[in-house]
């Protein structure tokens, strides 16, 4: 009989080691030959109910860095789907390739293996994925959400994203300032996308003053002129001085290059992943002194907003006012940061991984 040792299955990088370090229950290989899907669905942790997260389709550059992307998102959705007190789990779904590869057989192939599933795994949009895509999706399966209002979904999530990190920024600006006050508080709002733009239209009308960036310039001088916000160069929102920054574009800007430029007191922003290296870099900005909130409590708006279309009983206001929670869930994690003096980052998973073992306890079977 064939013997597989344990250590051969742990190797550092394979798959058995990837999952085995970061607690996945499982991954999902997809493949359809005719309409050329490649998908890979990574569903973290189902205590708390089914792994609820978006799609995103982008063109990996090898299988290595997808798989490596989904594990690192669904085991974040755990994170975040435990501390916004969803009953749902974490899970998300890459599609490997150009997105213009997406149309009605491949969106419902892809429906197909998610309906497989059971309702282990849930969907709704992330990058390169719109609301028209879960429209194709829904044909094959009910465990989609994030639907267009029109058909009785819960529409675009970024006004509710939004809000939910202008309340984390109001929590972390209490906690390095005193005050929640954002009156005349400088803030850099590094992305002018969906979330971005709504985010800048609270700061504004709270009397902050707004310097706002993005890679296109039509649409950042746009925003710019709408909201009142001054628009700055990309290349310089590293470097200048404010109070606070909003990193609203990409993940990992807080890395090795940029983490000694930033001068501000407070990070508080809707993208996904902003620390590069999750350990060093929360480390490093508790040691500089600067208030981290961490970006999957404060971006969660959105989750709480797809989440409560896919339980059923949708209603905004329930919505919101579930998502102005977040800032009294950032507050005490800021303080339970400070008083056993670990970075922000880990006191919020150690939070959310408390409420799932506490759940999974209830659930025992008798
Ligand atoms: P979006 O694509 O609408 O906006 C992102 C913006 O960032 C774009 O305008 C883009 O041009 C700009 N950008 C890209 N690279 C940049 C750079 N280097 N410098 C400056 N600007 C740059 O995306 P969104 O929906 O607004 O989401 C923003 C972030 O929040 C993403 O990281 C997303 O994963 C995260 N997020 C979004 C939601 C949501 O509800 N939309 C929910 C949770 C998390």
């Amino acid at each position: 009989m064939l013997e597989i040792k344990a250590t051969e299955t742990l190797q550092e990088g394979s798959i058995f080691g990837q999952i085995t370090s970061m607690d996945h229950e499982q991954l999902v290989v997809c493949h359809d030959q005719a309409t050329g899907l490649k998908a890979i669905i990574g569903i973290h942790n189902t205590i708390l109910g089914p792994a609820l997260g978006g799609t995103r389709m982008w063109p990996y550059a090898s299988e290595k860095e997808a798989i490596t992307d989904v594990l690192r998102l669904s085991r974040g959705m755990s994170f975040k789907n435990s501390l916004a007190g969803l009953n749902l789990g974490g899970g998300k779904a890459v599609i490997l390739g150009n997105p213009k590869l997406k149309n009605e057989a491949f969106l419902r192939r892809f429906g197909r293996f998610i309906e497989s599933l059971g309702g282990r795994y849930v969907t709704a949009e992330d990058v390169n994925m719109n609301t028209a895509d879960m429209e194709y999706i829904r044909m094959e399966t009910k465990h989609v959400a994030g639907l267009p209002q029109i058909k009785g979904g819960s529409g675009d999530p970024s006004p509710v994203t939004a809000f939910g990190t202008y309340m984390g920024m109001k929590a972390a600006a209490n906690k390095a300032f005193g005050s929640d006050s954002l009156q005349g508080k400088k803030i850099g709002v590094q992305g002018v996308g969906q979330v971005g733009k709504y985010l800048i239209e609270y700061l504004i009308k709270e009397g902050a003053e707004v310097l706002v960036t993005d890679i296109f310039e039509d649409k950042l001088k746009q925003v710019a002129k709408a909201t009142g916000a001054l628009a700055v160069d990309p290349n310089l929102i590293y470097d200048l001085q404010m109070d606070i920054y909003a990193p609203c574009a990409l993940g990992a800007t807080v890395n090795d290059e940029t983490i000694d430029r930033l001068k501000c007191r407070v990070i508080a922003g809707a993208a996904n992943n902003q620390l590069k290296d999750e350990e060093k870099h929360g480390k490093i900005l508790m040691e500089k002194g600067i208030i981290y909130a961490p970006d999957f409590l404060i971006n969660a708006g959105g989750v709480i907003n797809v989440g409560a279309e896919y339980l059923g009983g949708y209603h905004k206001d329930i919505v919101f006012k579930q998502t102005e929670k977040i800032y009294d869930t950032c507050l005490s994690i800021l303080n339970k940061a400070e008083s056993e003096n670990i970075p922000a980052q880990q006191a919020a998973i150690e939070v959310a991984k408390a409420r799932i073992e506490a759940m999974g306890r209830v659930k025992l079977p008798f």
